[in-house]
């Protein structure tokens, strides 16, 4: 009754020129980019939880750290100084900084959950239903145009399979995404199920403490083991330089890198395998089974390469506190998980490493004018917005490359659209399939063959599609889109303006 009295009892309606929704990496560059085009706009940013951050908000297990180097990961226009990789904590402060430098306070909007978009053609706005989580109230927000950088997977709840007897488990079984702050590890058997960038982040951060830590791995990853600060940065600090240039020249070597990886994984698949598994034997102890335990059965990059600063990953294996063991799970039980082969591992606590439940726009239902949109039913346009959803534009970054690297040039293609419409005077534009696209086929938005890991697998029927020509397909490579969305005029023939 209370919760039914406080969801009505604002009827006030705010309107906004443009609404972002999400505070993390993407948003907040998004809204970094608005206010420095469109000064005197009004706009702002609808975050769900209680803070800024998104992913880094949300991870909050030990060790949590990026596993990009925060030249490329950190925006093109504010200069990171400390080392290459960086710590959640980090993240934040440095989005925080960000955010205090370019006055984005008080457009910034915490704890309000998007919970509707609804777009209609005669006011030529979108209308979104709200859910302040502190009050329990209901707020509607109107803009002329929405900008989703709700990132792609749910934050709310991470992926757990369910294992036979998981009920039975004594001990305690957390997901990253959830990490408890009172749960104590030290001197316990850790088990953490997955091996994944999360739980090779996790194993070194833990090691020291547990009793042991067991990576228990169905299928093995890539690692990388890159150092945490590039051999470059100290030199180049040293000589004192403008920390833009720092920052430029640090970010260029970091994409020259990512570029000669993400090709040989194309060109020479086996050439890069060969050399993971020849750093991971240097990094290993003698006689370690490095085929059977970190030699994928996909190419690289197909899945995520997962760096281990300095090796780390393989450091925690080597001092004898932590171990992998490739298997699968026959069952748990009240002391630990008893495996297909017949082992068993005992276990204190499970962590299931196991990944994300991918959630497009935030889980958001959409419709216009009345009806509800079937995200399955369109294609992207471009990667940046949706066929026939009217002034919705959406940032996702790049799975191979940084994120923020599309995120950037996303923000720089949604600019000018807006610009190009406020010079000519229109109010609504909609990515329009032409008669020769309107048959085309329709793909998944990201082909296995392309990227297949599990979480955009488990979630390929529930998301958009994409066509199998330009502008409805969605680039995953920077070294492309580089020179196709900045160059893109905003007079494009898909785009419909009204
Ligand atoms: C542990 C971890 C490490 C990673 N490391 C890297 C890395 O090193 N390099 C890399 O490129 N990528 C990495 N990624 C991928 C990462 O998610 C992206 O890099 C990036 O953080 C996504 O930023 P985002 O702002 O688009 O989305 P998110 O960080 O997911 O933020 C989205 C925000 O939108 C909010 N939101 C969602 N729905 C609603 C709603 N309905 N109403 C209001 N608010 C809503 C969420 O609460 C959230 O705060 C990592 C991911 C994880 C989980």
């Amino acid at each position: 009754m209370e919760t039914h009295q406080k969801a009505n009892a604002s009827s006030d309606v705010k309107h906004l020129d443009y609404l972002i929704i999400g505070a993390g990496i993407s948003g907040i560059g998004a809204a970094y980019h608005l206010r420095k085009r469109f000064p005197e706009s009004s706009f702002a940013v609808l975050e769900a939880m209680d803070g800024h951050g998104g992913t880094w908000w949300t991870h909050r297990y030990p060790g949590a750290r990026s596993d990009s180097d925060l030249y490329t990961y950190g925006y093109s226009f504010k200069p990171w100084r400390g080392r290459s990789i960086a710590t959640a904590d980090e993240i934040r402060a440095y989005l925080e900084e960000v955010i205090e430098e370019n006055g984005l306070t008080p457009h910034l909007h915490y704890g309000h959950k998007v919970t509707s978009a609804s777009w209609s053609s005669q006011d030529r706005r979108w209308t979104l239903k709200v859910l302040r989580t502190d009050t329990g109230e209901t707020l509607t927000f109107t803009t002329g145009f929405l900008w989703m950088c709700s990132g792609y997977y749910d934050h709310a709840k991470g992926h757990t399979p369910e294992w036979p007897g998981m009920q039975d488990f004594k001990g305690r079984i957390v997901h990253p995404q959830h990490w408890p702050q009172d749960l104590d590890c030290a001197g316990k058997r850790v088990v953490i199920v997955g091996s994944g960038a999360t739980a090779a982040t996790l194993i070194p951060a833990l090691a020291d403490s547990v009793a042991h830590v067991t990576m228990l791995q169905r299928t093995p990853t890539f690692f990388s083991a890159d150092p945490w600060a590039h051999p470059l940065e100290a030199p180049l600090r040293a000589l004192d330089l403008p920390e833009e240039w720092t920052h430029e020249i640090m970010r260029r070597a970091q994409i020259a890198k990512m570029g000669e990886i993400v090709r040989m994984s194309f060109e020479q698949p086996e050439g890069l395998r060969a050399f993971l598994m020849e750093q991971a034997r240097a990094h290993l102890p003698e006689g370690f089974d490095v085929n059977k335990h970190f030699n994928p059965s996909y190419r690289p990059w197909q899945q995520r390469i997962a760096v281990i600063p300095d090796g780390d990953l393989f450091g925690a294996i080597r001092s004898g506190k932590a171990s992998v063991v490739t298997d699968t799970i026959e069952r748990f039980d009240a002391t630990g998980i008893q495996l297909t082969s017949g082992e068993r591992l005992d276990a204190d606590i499970i962590v299931t490493a196991t990944g994300f439940n991918m959630k497009f726009f935030g889980g958001v239902p959409f419709s216009v004018d009345g009806e509800a949109v079937d995200f399955t039913q369109r294609v992207t346009y471009r990667g940046v917005m949706i066929q026939g959803v009217p002034n919705m534009a959406y940032t996702l970054g790049y799975f191979r490359w940084s994120w923020t690297l599309r995120a950037d040039l996303v923000s720089d293609l949604v600019c000018r659209l807006i610009e190009h419409m406020r010079q000519e005077g229109r109010s609504v534009v909609e990515p329009t399939l032409s008669a020769a696209d309107v048959d085309m086929p329709r793909l998944p938005w990201m082909s296995s063959e392309n990227f297949n890991a599990g979480y955009v697998m488990r979630a390929q029927h529930h998301l958009f599609r994409q066509g199998d020509r330009h502008p409805w397909k969605h680039h995953m490579e920077y070294a492309e889109e580089l020179s196709i969305l900045p160059a893109l005029q905003p007079n494009d023939e898909a785009l419909a303006y009204r």
